[in-house]
């Protein structure tokens, strides 16, 4: 960790060289902007992207003179014409602004002497002791201190997706299918335009008021996939939580869109990733890529929820596995969706429902798999079946459903993603 001492010394001076360089330049006050500690990161593309969004910050909130920029250092030098104590406060507010200001490296100087902006010499990020007593003292290793700078740069990624979303084609067309899908009618047990069915906690304006709030994330999650290149899963998990609370909001705190918006989350962000090579052998790779490992990491840590229920009793992973296989499910549906005459989006909805492992219908079914599977091959011949009564057969065995109160929630997902795909010219 001396080696990390050295390194940050070596970088005060070539800082302190520069500025005696641009000190003629500035008449009294200069400010300084450097990015402590990411000299250690490797993946340069990403602090050029956060050193970026700092010179940005600044020069929104100050009138600059003059800049001096050092791309191969990260530090920039600027003469700015502002009061010496409105500057001081200004930048501890930018310093103290999200978790990953605390890359921000704030001076201001005057003369050459630096104005000290804090009262206090600065914390260490990781514990509550001063930074300079922990590197001296070497209190944390380097791992320690690079899962932190990761975590930073995490929330960063997670911030700026957010703040500055990408409008695209991608998220409307989700949006758009988690309409359709809602609105089609009559289905078994689901909510659809005509009733509330099974759910009785909820209606199809519930619905309505939680996809119009999606949209937004939708965006987000398209961003991300533009501007991060590292940790990618565990950024768009972040992003996927804020979206979540946005839609428990929306709903006064029922579960509408949770499932769906799993899956969008993981479709935008693969479908951006995969540029001009739309196709269902990138998005199955790339989406295996970013979900290795996902049932085996998340199941077995929350057995008590419903998905790790249906995995502790039988074995059943539900939708993680189905974006941990790369959307197998979903295209093989898309392919039977695409060969149907009529009834084409309800036949699909109950392949689905006979192909997918559906953990909402298995907890309705009070975890009872001989009832499970016996309504899965229902599923099966209603997806052929060919009558001219064919919605009055639906109707009257909707009936029952809801009698039983049964319902696949996790087949519905599925359908809007295979929506998505023909709304996208897949
Ligand atoms: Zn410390």
């Amino acid at each position: 960790m001396q080696e990390l001492l050295k390194i940050v010394l070596d970088k005060k001076e070539r800082i302190y060289k520069a500025r005696q360089e641009f000190k003629s330049d500035f008449a009294v006050l200069c400010f300084s902007l450097n990015l402590s500690y990411l000299f250690i990161k490797n993946n340069k593309n990403e602090v050029k992207i956060l050193f970026e969004f700092a010179l940005n910050l600044l020069k929104d909130n100050f009138i600059i003179d003059n800049i001096y920029i050092n791309y191969n250092d990260f530090f920039a030098l600027f003469s700015i014409k502002e009061d010496a104590f409105i500057l001081k406060n200004k930048a501890m507010l930018l310093e103290n602004e999200h978790s990953f200001s605390r890359l921000f490296d704030f001076d201001v100087y005057f003369k050459n002497n630096v104005i000290k902006i804090r009262k206090q010499a600065r914390k260490c990020f990781i514990c509550d002791e001063l930074a300079l007593t922990c590197m001296r003292n070497n209190t944390h290793s380097k791992q320690e201190i690079y899962a932190k700078i990761d975590e930073f740069f995490d929330d960063f990624f997670v911030y700026l997706s957010y703040k500055y979303p990408i409008k695209n084609d991608f998220s409307t067309k989700a949006l758009r299918a988690l309409l359709y899908e809602l609105s089609i009618s009559p289905k078994l047990g689901l909510v659809d335009s005509l009733s509330s069915n099974s759910h009785k906690d909820m209606n199809f304006f519930t619905f309505i008021d939680s996809a119009s709030e999606l949209k937004w994330y939708f965006d987000c999650f398209y961003t991300l996939a533009y501007k991060s290149s590292k940790n990618d899963f565990s950024r768009l998990k972040k992003l996927g939580i804020l979206a979540e609370n946005a839609m428990f909001k929306a709903t006064k705190n029922i579960n509408t869109h949770k499932g769906a918006l799993f899956l969008f989350a993981i479709m935008i962000f693969v479908c951006a990733r995969c540029k001009k090579d739309l196709n269902f052998e990138n998005i199955s790779k790339i989406s295996k890529k970013l979900c290795a490992n996902l049932c085996s990491n998340e199941l077995n840590k929350n057995l008590n929820s419903i998905g790790g229920i249906c995995f502790k009793k039988y074995g059943i992973k539900g939708i993680r596995d189905e974006v941990e296989q790369g959307f197998i499910n979903t295209f093989k549906a898309y392919n039977f969706y695409k060969k149907q005459d009529d009834f084409k989006e309800l036949r699909t909805l109950f392949y689905i429902s006979s192909i997918i492992d559906d953990t909402c219908l298995l907890k309705r079914c009070n975890y009872d798999i001989n009832k499970y599977y016996h309504i899965k091959n229902t599923c099966k011949k209603l997806s052929l079946l060919k009558s001219k009564n064919y919605v009055k057969i639906i109707k009257k065995l909707n009936y029952f459903y809801v009698k039983d109160n049964l319902s696949f929630g996790g087949s519905a997902d599925i359908l809007s993603l295979v929506l998505f795909l023909k709304f996208i010219n897949f």
